[in-house]
Formats: structure tokens, C-alpha cells, sequence
């Protein structure tokens, strides 16, 4: 093969390379990104549980606040009534206690309820805490070798590009402007001749394109897609 076409090849195989490493590195930030949603999710979710837990609690100690006043009620009521000499409104007052008394018992019903209710996260918030906690370790490791895999990306690109640099040692500036323009535009600089088919744009190029890429004298670039041509048997 052409020297020139083995240096061109030598330098894709670095720049492909490096492409990837980028492609990889590049990816991180989004899949970082996911795995911290993950977690703020499932800790929002723990979060929301103790919240409605403690929001029932709020409600049902002001129920049983509640009741002590209307106890408290009941009792000077019954202070006023034994000092009354009043049939109407001893009566009245008696009215007043057994109004009190149905309130107290609606109310301690519905504190039942609330109680009952809080009983029934229990499960919720003991469920989503044992999510939550199992998943940190695993997440936050997860994120800690996403950014390792980060720095060492970061690493190899510099140093495979140090190597693509010297790869490019010796290759004609012209050359080397149309191989990075390929590769920019065309996605791969240095295709294939196969059956007379460019291994670029699948192609079968022109007799001339053919017999020079054969020939092995001067590098040799697709008819259709520019791209540099090996030949292959
Ligand atoms: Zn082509």
C-alpha cells in the first residue's frame, strides 16, 4: 500500500478512537443527570409519605385538642347547672352538655380514623425509606464512577491526541486539510476500494478511479464522495 495511504489510516484509526472517547465523555453529564433525578425522586417520594404522615398527625392532635376544651365545657356546664335554681335553664344547660357530649364523640371518631389512616402509611413510609437508603449507596457510587470514568476519559483524549498529532508528522498540509475535511463532513476520510465500490458512499467509481487506486502510485480519491481510496482484493 501507498506510505501515505498507511499514514492516512495510522492517523482515521487515532481520530475514530478519540471520537468515541469524546462520544463517551460527552454522554456522561446526561446519564449523571438521571441518576441524581433517580434519587432526588425516590427521596421526594419518602419526602411526600413522612409529609402526609405528619400533616394527618397535625390534623388529629387538633382533634384532640379539641376534645379537652369541649371536656373543659362540659365541666363548667355542669358547674353552672349545679348553681342554677332554674328549671328552664337547668334544662337548657342540660341540652347544651348532651350537644357537647355527641360533638366529643363525632369528633373522637374522626380522630379513630385519622389514627387508623396513620397507621396505614406506616408501610408507605417504611417502604419508601428502605428504597431510598438502598439506593444511595448504589447511586451514589454510580455517580462517583461516572465521574471517575470522566476524569479518565478526559486523560486518554489528551494523550491519544498527543499521539494523533504525531501520527500526522510528515503528511503534506494539503492532504492533511481535505483528510480533516472528510473527516469532519464525511464522517470517515479513508474508505475502502472494494469491487470498485468506494467503502464510503457504496458507489462503484469510474474505470480511471479504479485502475489508480489499483495502481498504488498517488493517493486516489472517489469520483462521487472524494473520500481517499485503498485498494482491497
Ligand atoms: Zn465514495
Amino acid at each position: 500500500m501507498l506510505p501515505i495511504l498507511e499514514q492516512l489510516l495510522f492517523l482515521q484509526e487515532s481520530d475514530l478512537s478519540i471520537r468515541k472517547l469524546v462520544a463517551e465523555k460527552d454522554a456522561i453529564p446526561a446519564a449523571r443527570a438521571a441518576l441524581e433525578r433517580r434519587l432526588a425522586a425516590l427521596g421526594g417520594a419518602h419526602e411526600k409519605a413522612l409529609q402526609t404522615a405528619k400533616e394527618t398527625e397535625v390534623k388529629r392532635s387538633m382533634l384532640e385538642k379539641d376534645v379537652r376544651s369541649r371536656r373543659e365545657q362540659i365541666q363548667k356546664y355542669e358547674a353552672q347547672r349545679s348553681q342554677t335554681r332554674k328549671n328552664e335553664e337547668f334544662q337548657a344547660i342540660g341540652a347544651a352538655i348532651e350537644t357537647t357530649r355527641a360533638d366529643i364523640s363525632r369528633i373522637e371518631d374522626q380522630q379513630l380514623e385519622l389514627m387508623e389512616a396513620l397507621e396505614s402509611m406506616q408501610p408507605e413510609i417504611e417502604s419508601t425509606r428502605n428504597e431510598l437508603n438502598a439506593a444511595k449507596g448504589i447511586i451514589t457510587k454510580e455517580i462517583a464512577d461516572l465521574d471517575q470514568k470522566s476524569v479518565n476519559l478526559a486523560e486518554r483524549i489528551v494523550s491519544e491526541t498527543a499521539e494523533r498529532d504525531r501520527r500526522t508528522t510528515g503528511i503534506d498540509d494539503g492532504v492533511l486539510d481535505t483528510y480533516r475535511r472528510l473527516l469532519h463532513t464525511r464522517d470517515i476520510a479513508v474508505v475502502p476500494l472494494q469491487s470498485e465500490y468506494c467503502g464510503g458512499c457504496d458507489i462503484k467509481v469510474v474505470p480511471d478511479v479504479a485502475v489508480q487506486t489499483r495502481a498504488s502510485k498517488e493517493l486516489v480519491q472517489c469520483n462521487k464522495c472524494s473520500r481517499f481510496l485503498y485498494p482491497v482484493r
